[in-house]
């Protein structure tokens, strides 16, 4: 049992390549916030998504991490050491007849409409066993709905039907399912504050319908604006957002801290990274909801 204490947050990056500017700033708010509340900050490898797991970037992101002092408590979780847990929630969820099979192709199925119950009769088929089996597994969303109250963004209220529907929780390549694996380690780990992008908040609505189903603890949500580039789009690996040049932390923290409205005066201009984060500790405060991005601005 991890012991109740007031305050443990989380920072989840995929290794499907190295930090680049948008997951900088995640990674220093998330650790702010935690610093701030004299709490812990936890370090979770999301690699999971073996096709975009890119090789050396779990390493290339802990050393980058390390390079800007942002130093985590305890040990490195990653997910691909849990995935017998992840197949024990997903087995109890399947026992409680929450899930079933599903064979609809993506092509099947059209993203703008909830899941249309094409394969709800397939309750007893076999799970997935071997990679490709040509099923997923869904789990069954009904009318549910999903209110929390976002740090930043205030009440949220979701229909699962206006998300999508019942979604998938163990994946047709027989892995678990991002909202399967995260639900379980977020509710199940201790952790009580996640800071990450408002890219994510319906995914925690998702992932907030399994922590109940998984009789886990709900942690308290404030998602981030995200940083776009010139052309309003997200920084992401995917879109060949660049890497966070290491060499140079105490650089790329001043301009993290200038995104987060956290202007550090003259004076700090030649401080170290350590400096820097123990400064913007105490001047830290979540952004308003005003903001929807950051501007990323030239490097
Ligand atoms: N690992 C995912 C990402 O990097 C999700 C992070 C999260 O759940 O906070 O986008």
């Amino acid at each position: 049992m991890t012991q109740a204490i007031g305050y443990i947050g989380r920072f989840a990056p995929s290794p499907s390549g190295p930090l680049h500017l948008g997951s900088l700033t995640t990674a220093v708010a998330s650790y702010l916030d935690a610093q701030h509340h004299q709490g812990q900050w936890r370090l979770r490898i999301d690699d999971l998504d073996t096709p975009r797991n890119q090789p050396g970037a779990s390493d290339a992101i802990l050393r980058c991490l390390e390079r800007h002092q942002l130093r985590w408590h305890g040990e490195v979780i990653y997910q691909s050491a849990r995935l017998a847990l992840y197949r024990e929630a997903a087995d109890l969820l399947t026992a409680q007849k929450q899930t079933f099979y599903c064979q609809c192709s993506r092509r099947m199925l059209n993203p703008a409409e909830p899941y249309p119950g094409t394969c709800h009769h397939r309750m007893a088929a076999p799970p997935p066993s071997s990679s490709d089996t040509g099923y997923a597994l869904r789990i069954h969303t009904r009318s549910a709905e999903i209110s929390f109250e976002d740090q930043i963004a205030g009440p949220q209220q979701h229909s699962m039907a206006s998300l999508g529907g019942d979604f998938v929780v163990w994946r047709r390549d027989n892995q678990p399912s991002y909202q399967l694996a995260t639900a379980l380690d977020d509710g199940s780990t201790g952790i009580t504050h996640i800071v990450r992008g408002n890219d994510l908040l319906a995914d925690t609505a998702r992932q907030l319908f399994l922590v109940e189903r998984l009789a886990g603890t709900r942690a308290s949500y404030a998602h981030l604006p995200v940083v776009v580039d010139a052309a309003q789009v997200k920084l992401s690996k995917r879109t060949g957002a660049k890497p966070v040049d290491d060499r140079q932390p105490a650089k790329n923290l001043l301009r993290v801290l200038g995104l987060l409205g956290i202007v550090a005066p003259a004076e700090m201009m030649g401080a170290k990274p350590q400096e820097l984060l123990s400064w913007a500790t105490q001047h830290w405060q979540l952004p308003g909801a005003e903001t929807q991005t950051w501007q990323a601005g030239e490097n």
